[in-house]
């Protein structure tokens, strides 16, 4: 097996145990301003994605990431079931044979601009979009200074962290939490949450030697 495939698989493994290590945070994340089920969500879906990687053949990191992420949509269920899915099948789809940081930078944006479309969602709507957007802006940033592939990903992540934060002060424009209106001010949205743990686990996973 390629380094490649190998990495992409092992990313996925790492995203799974950051997910099920934070599951009834993000429960409670949801039950503040939606309905709480999006740490059960999302470890139904990781889960999913974590076996189809595994299985997935090949050399190359895009399509066991394309697997993982149609996985995770037909698994995880809710709103974000099938947005998450979608960020994750559109970046392994739009990952060349041989990515260097332009590329990665390119994938990353497609899925978030999937997103951005089927949402209907923009920054300051309270979704994980607010950790996505600022994490590309980055990643773009990274690839004019000519840095790695995993140099930028680390570079990238404090702009998804702040992001993620930001939310907590934010009104829900989208999904379930925007019947609140104005109460649904105070938490952090439960997707920006996961966005975030899912990159950090990537960035993690990069960074191991
Ligand atoms: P549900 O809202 O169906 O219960 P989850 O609880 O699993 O689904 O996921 C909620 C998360 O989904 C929110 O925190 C938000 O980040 C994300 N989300 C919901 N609607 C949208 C949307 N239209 N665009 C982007 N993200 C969204
Ligand atoms: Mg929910």
């Amino acid at each position: 097996m390629s380094t490649q495939a190998k990495l992409a698989k092992q990313c996925v493994a790492n995203i799974l145990a950051a997910i099920e290590q934070a599951e009834d945070e993000l429960a409670r994340l949801d039950a503040f301003a939606g309905d709480g089920d999006h740490g059960a969500g999302m470890v139904r879906g990781m889960r999913a994605a974590h076996e189809a990687a595994q299985t997935a053949e090949g050399d190359l990191a895009g399509p066991v990431i394309a697997a993982a992420g149609t996985a995770f949509t037909n698994a995880a269920g809710g709103a974000s079931g099938a947005l998450f899915g979608m960020f994750i099948a559109t970046v392994g789809q739009s990952l060349n044979a041989a990515p260097d940081t332009e590329n990665v930078c390119r994938a990353v944006e497609a899925g978030v601009n999937v997103v951005c479309k089927l949402g209907k969602t923009k920054v300051g709507d309270k979704t994980m979009i607010d950790t996505l957007m600022p994490f590309v802006r980055a990643l773009e940033e990274a690839a004019q200074q000519g840095l790695t592939p995993v140099e930028a990903w680390s570079y990238a992540l404090p702009a998804a962290k702040s992001g993620m934060e930001a939310t907590a002060d934010m009104v829900s424009g989208r999904g379930r939490s925007s019947r609140l209106g104005e109460r649904s001010r105070g938490g952090l949205d439960p997707g920006a949450v996961s966005a975030y743990y899912m990159l950090r686990a990537v960035a993690d996973t990069l960074n191991t030697p």
